[in-house]
């Protein structure tokens, strides 16, 4: 089911659970602003979930409120984890589905990493 990308968060989300270690997940990457996982359901050879720290719905939520160090950091671990996955060549691709019509189940902001095979012309 998707979600409203504008209703508040809340913390019982899947991800909210994944960040306070309830429940297991295949971890790749972790720093101060984010953790990387494995999706459960890989719709790519490599299909890794980058996820902020901090408590926010969507992008549109963390585009607007999170700190200029929350997103720098954010950003920078999504290409540091591409990177040590050895994406860079022949390349990868990003995605975070916001709200209903983008697609987005899991009201915590999550970027899709894809990769490790020509992906074609869509990805969700
Ligand atoms: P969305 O449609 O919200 O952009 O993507 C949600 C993603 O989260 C889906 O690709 C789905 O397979 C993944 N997912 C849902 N529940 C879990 C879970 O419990 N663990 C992991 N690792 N991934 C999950």
């Amino acid at each position: 089911m998707t979600i409203d990308a504008t209703q508040p968060y809340d913390d019982t989300n899947i991800f909210a659970k994944i960040l306070r270690g309830e429940i297991p997940n295949k971890t790749v990457y972790e720093d101060e602003h984010a953790l990387a996982f494995h999706d459960i359901d890989p719709k790519a050879p490599i299909h890794i979930l980058v996820i902020p720290k901090g408590a926010y719905v969507s992008w549109d939520d963390f585009s607007a409120r999170a700190s200029e160090a929350e997103i720098a950091g954010f950003v920078r671990a999504v290409g540091h984890v591409a990177r040590d996955q050895g994406l860079v060549e022949p390349g990868y691709r990003l995605l975070a589905n916001v709200g209903a019509h983008g697609g987005q189940e899991v009201p915590h902001l999550h970027v899709h990493l894809f990769g490790g095979a020509p992906l074609g012309p869509m990805l969700a």
